[in-house]
């Protein structure tokens, strides 16, 4: 009977972290293209040269209030309603379509939904601690917002080789949330200053240095703001040094092959913050197993 209980509070939690995860995930993809808009009439009034072709597609979205965001097809115009507003299922049940003018919405909304949903879930299945007390609980929910904030980086960094401000640095601020309660809960408080301290640097201080020996080329200072709130997220020198190396690695694993078929060439932009992101969850998530493994394998 306890058993059984157990199950169906699972059953419970995993339910409300998808629907909460494909709300966030839909949240976040209209997030990204509010931002792009925003940013196309900001580089507008700057005098730069933008598309005029994305910016008149996209316009409609600075003037949309929150409350009233997304709630117009961007091909037709046609206002939607709440049916055509549900996470994925709307997305499914029209084919992917707009049902007033059957333009194709594209993949990038429901991919949005299901990998928020999808790191929402994984973060709860893998979390490496138990979420007993009121710290771990809050550390967790920490973690999914940073989460929601990260897929918006994440397909930014992708589509626009930008990371915009007005995400990282609340994302810094919820990292200093997530180090200020380490600090206060942990056993040996000085050391866990240095750690954090230590992942900081290694997270952002040689992007730092990147950045300034090669004037921006290389790496951009954007790289170098998300390194210090993804340090200070994994508030771990330990993992802040299994986030590069896995960053660097699939960094690798896609950009050789890519020059191998000519796909990329020397010039070619590659966004780093994508690989430092997944980085970074890869070690948030397996990185206290890894380090486990390794202390195991060599003693
Ligand atoms: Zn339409």
């Amino acid at each position: 009977m306890y058993g059984m209980m157990v199950l169906m509070d699972e059953i419970f939690v995993y339910a409300v972290l998808i629907v909460l995860g494909l709300m966030f995930g839909s949240f976040a993809g209209a997030s990204v293209w509010r931002l792009r808009a925003r940013q196309l009439v900001a580089d507008k009034a700057d005098g730069e040269t933008i598309d005029k072709k994305e910016y008149k597609k996209l316009l409609p979205l600075t003037k949309a209030s929150v409350r009233t965001d997304r709630s117009q097809c961007l091909h037709c115009g046609h206002v939607l309603a709440w049916y055509d507003l549900l996470p994925l299922a709307s997305w499914v049940g029209l084919g992917g379509k707009c049902r007033y003018c059957r333009t194709k919405i594209g993949w990038f909304e429901p991919l949005m939904e299901v990998g928020v949903a999808g790191f929402f879930v994984l973060s709860y299945l893998l979390w490496p601690t138990d979420l007993l007390t009121m710290t771990a609980i809050f550390q967790f929910i920490l973690w999914l917002i940073s989460g929601v904030l990260l897929a918006i980086l994440f397909a930014y960094d992708l589509k626009w080789f930008l990371l915009p401000d007005v995400i990282v640095f609340p994302l810094v601020g919820i990292g200093g949330l997530v180090a200020i309660s380490k600090v206060i809960t942990a056993q040996h408080p000085v050391e866990t200053l240095f750690s954090i301290a230590g992942s900081v640097v290694i997270l952002s201080g040689m992007y730092y240095v990147l950045h300034k020996i090669s004037k921006g080329q290389w790496i951009g200072f954007g790289d170098v703001k998300l390194g210090l709130a993804l340090g200070l997220l994994l508030s771990d020198w330990q993992l802040a040094f299994i986030a590069l190396f896995a960053a660097n690695l699939i960094g690798c694993l896609i950009v050789i092959p890519g020059m191998a078929m000519h796909k990329l060439t020397r010039t070619s932009r590659v966004p780093f913050g994508p690989f430092l992101i997944i980085g970074t969850v890869v070690a948030a998530i397996w990185g206290p197993m890894l380090i486990n493994l390794y202390f195991t394998l060599s003693f």
